[in-house]
């Protein structure tokens, strides 16, 4: 890795702030493009180190051939699990029985999704960076100035300069304070526990979502009768949970889960991770983009979190490398304008859309569960509705950047 003072010296035409998945990510896409022909800078105080715990992300269509694009998949499939069946339920956490009243199966054999964990996505793509010639600093971006051409990051106590530096610093992403990026949102009030939990029989790539009153719970099929849980519950309620004795969190458990794949077992230590919904006012700003979190935070009651990022990735990737490849600007503000507008729709429409399920779903008025059950079961019934959010959620909807469908760009 390149030490601080070596950095100082350089020029990079793009530097990015954060290695998680959606800077990693970007980073392959551009060097997969455009090879020696951009210099690129990920710089990360925990770069290439693991999370330490399992948290396992649902990988729609595109965002997978995104990946598979830039060699990176071939690493993490071994160890992700197809989501052949999605079925979505309506119901109380006691209920002995809750009937499915959605369901979505895997179109000619290819899958909804694949479940694959945090540590594997990462380690592959920074195994990938490297092998593709992504300069590496295991340090944080703690602020940045703007030069005359260019842009100056403070990346330890280096400085080196770039066209267009990457906010990929997650959801409290000091690059977009230091721009003064105002973010709008709220709390949800509600933590997400996040387990890993195994049982007797397979799941046979069986996805669950359980409504439940107090919020939704994801059952998420891994690989050898494994699956992950997202419960999702109020705030002090989650604590609570989580101070029970093991016993007692097990049957709290089972009650939700049930016991239709036999016994079970907390593979994991369960974690609360707080909710809350929070998009950036702007994307860009000179010579700065925002991707992943750092530019939005959505309810991960669809899973779509990271699916979002690895969009935002796609569209930025290609708009950088048709700047480059013309000879021209990579962070010139035209092109920074086209990036935000491309993901502004996208990104406010499935974070608005996640929000809206979870109010409508977390309650239990009996006239509002008639309705909405009424509703999941005519969208059961109308097969064309049913293939259009198939494809809205794999990112294949729209004029979608080539990357998302495989291709080069
Ligand atoms: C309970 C729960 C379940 C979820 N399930 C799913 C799911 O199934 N599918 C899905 O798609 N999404 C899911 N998500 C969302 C997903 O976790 C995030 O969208 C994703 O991790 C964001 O990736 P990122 O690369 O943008 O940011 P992060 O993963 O947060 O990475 C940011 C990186 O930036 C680094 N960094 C921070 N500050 C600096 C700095 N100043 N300088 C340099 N580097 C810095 C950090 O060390 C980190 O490595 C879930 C979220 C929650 C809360």
């Amino acid at each position: 890795m390149p030490d601080s003072p070596r950095l100082s010296n350089q020029a990079f035409d793009v530097i990015i702030a954060g290695g998680g998945i959606a800077g990693l990510a970007l980073a392959c896409c551009l060097r997969d493009a455009l090879g020696a022909g951009v210099k690129v800078l990920v710089a990360d105080p925990k770069l290439g180190e693991s999370e330490g715990r399992d948290r396992a992300y649902a990988i729609a269509a595109g965002p997978r051939r995104l990946l598979e694009r830039i060699g990176v998949w071939a690493a993490v499939a071994p160890k992700a699990e197809a989501i052949r069946e999605m079925a979505i339920m309506d119901g109380n956490a006691h209920d002995a029985v809750r009937p499915t009243q959605l369901r979505f199966r895997e179109r000619r054999d290819e899958p909804l999704a694949y479940m694959a964990m945090s540590d594997d996505l990462t380690a592959a793509l920074y195994q990938r960076a490297r092998e593709l010639g992504v300069e590496c600093a295991k340090r944080s971006v703690s602020s940045f100035a703007l030069l005359r051409y260019t842009i100056e990051a403070t990346v330890g106590v280096a400085a080196p300069r770039a066209r267009l530096l990457v906010a990929a610093d997650g959801g409290r992403s000091k690059l977009r304070d230091r721009a003064d990026i105002a973010t709008i949102g709220w709390d949800y009030g509600q933590s997400g526990i996040v387990a890993t939990i195994a049982h007797e029989r397979d799941h046979n790539g069986r996805a669950e979502q359980h409504f439940l009153p107090a919020g939704p719970f994801a059952i998420l099929p891994l690989p050898a009768r494994r699956s992950s849980i997202v419960w999702n519950e109020p705030r002090a309620e989650a604590e609570a949970l989580l101070a029970l004795p093991p016993e007692d969190f097990k049957r709290q458990l089972e009650a939700r889960f049930t016991l239709k794949l036999g016994e079970i077992e907390i593979a994991s230590k369960p974690i609360a991770i707080p909710l809350a919904y929070r998009i950036a006012r702007r994307f860009v700003a000179e010579r700065l983009a925002l991707v992943g979190d750092a530019a939005h935070v959505i309810h991960p009651l669809a899973g779509q979190g990271i699916n979002l990022g690895l969009r935002d990735v796609a569209a930025l990737a290609e708009i950088v490398v048709g700047q480059m490849r013309l000879g021209l600007d990579p962070g010139a503000a035209d092109a920074l304008e086209r990036y935000e507008r491309a993901r502004r729709f996208d990104v406010a429409a499935s974070g608005l859309g996640m929000d809206a399920m979870n109010r409508l779903f977390s309650n239990d008025l009996p006239p509002l569960r008639a309705l909405r059950d009424f509703g999941l079961r005519l969208v059961d019934r109308a097969p064309g509705l049913k293939r259009l959010l198939i494809e809205e959620a794999a990112g294949e909807r729209g004029a979608a950047p080539r990357l998302l469908a495989g291709q080069p760009v």
